[in-house]
């Protein structure tokens, strides 16, 4: 735990993320979780994954744009992703963050701008689905979530099994009868609203799934852990819920072997394809989920430094 705060507290220090972001793309460790920094290689990486069988959620890295320019041309980035996943005929949709569309500067900006992209992405028959952020945000992002999905079918929410109010929240959601992704949530939380013990989480996310499994929600099962995987399908199978009545969803790079085994049992899995320049605290912040991935950095850095192989 102390490892693990340890990294995402380091996180957070811009200074330090900027110098191992000139670093990371050079030396290639970044790759493994980052598709590239340009729309054109996230897109190669949607294509390869299409390819397996698996679809793709585009995500924009970057977090809080505090001004209004910075807002509308992040807005219009989203929307020309949107045009190239459909151009290229790509299996996928789009994640997005809120906090990058300007919710720092104000709700109403935030939820006009979103609402273009939903909007545009409608047209084309893709999802939006808002990523959800840390606590001072939640509230604000259940509000624009809440006004855009009762005007669109096409825009879906994640919910974090860490926060207490969760259970809440998803039975305030379910008249809408929305897409939800259920992760446990990547930010750190005090424990005046959040689970602090890895159990107890789980214990929720098994809870929260079961109210998603009951038939208001498109349930999104987001986790690398191998319990909930062999819960969910328990739970799929108990219910007799078959293809096309939820999916499974991973991060880009992350237990590709557990990846692998789900398509081969023929679930529905759509990987998080992360991009940009942006990349370094997304990175950190997988870094902390897992401090053994600290070793596949400090292999690889090694392995590149003195020509050795890359795979771990
Ligand atoms: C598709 C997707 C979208 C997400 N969107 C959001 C979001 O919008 N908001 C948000 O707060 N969080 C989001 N997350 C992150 C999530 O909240 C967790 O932080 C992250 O998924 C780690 O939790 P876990 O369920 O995978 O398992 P954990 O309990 O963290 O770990 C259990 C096991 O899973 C494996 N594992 C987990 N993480 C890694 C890793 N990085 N590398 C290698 N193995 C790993 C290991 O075997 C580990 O022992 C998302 C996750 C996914 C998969």
């Amino acid at each position: 735990m102390l490892v693990r705060n340890f990294i995402f507290w380091l996180s957070t220090k811009k200074t330090l993320t900027d110098a191992i972001a000139r670093r990371g793309m050079r030396y290639g460790f970044a790759k493994r979780f980052i598709a590239g920094q340009s729309l054109a290689e996230a897109l190669e990486a949607s294509h390869e994954l299409n390819r397996d069988g698996r679809s793709v959620s585009l995500n924009h890295l970057g977090e809080n744009v505090t001004t209004l320019d910075g807002a509308v041309g992040v807005k219009d980035g989203y929307i020309e992703m949107v045009h190239e996943l459909d151009r290229k005929g790509l299996d996928g949709n789009i994640s997005i963050k809120l906090t990058q569309l300007g919710l720092d500067i104000g709700r109403d900006t935030c939820q006009k701008l979103t609402e273009e992209i939903i909007a545009e992405a409608a047209r084309l028959g893709r999802t939006i689905e808002m990523d959800m952020e840390g606590s001072a945000y939640t509230d604000a992002t259940l509000e624009i979530f809440e006004a855009t999905r009762r005007q669109y079918d096409n825009v879906a929410l994640a919910v974090q099994a860490y926060l207490y109010r969760s259970a809440q929240d998803l039975e305030r959601l379910a008249p809408l009868h929305p897409k939800i992704r259920l992760v446990k949530g990547a930010y750190r939380e005090p424990a005046k609203i959040a689970y602090q013990k890895k159990s107890d989480v789980d214990a929720n996310y098994r809870r929260l799934l079961d109210r998603l499994l009951g038939g208001e929600f498109f349930p999104a099962i987001a986790t690398h852990d191998p319990k909930m995987l062999e819960d969910a399908r328990a739970r799929l199978r108990e219910r007799g819920l078959t293809d096309g009545r939820y999916e499974f969803q991973m991060i880009y790079g992350v237990r590709r072997d557990l990846q692998q085994q789900l398509r081969e049992e023929g679930h529905a899995l759509r990987i998080y394809v992360p991009f940009g320049t942006e990349w370094c605290p997304y990175f950190m912040r997988r870094l902390s989920e897992r401090p053994a991935n600290c070793w596949f950095v400090l292999r690889s850095l090694v392995a590149e430094s003195f020509g050795g192989t890359k795979e771990s």
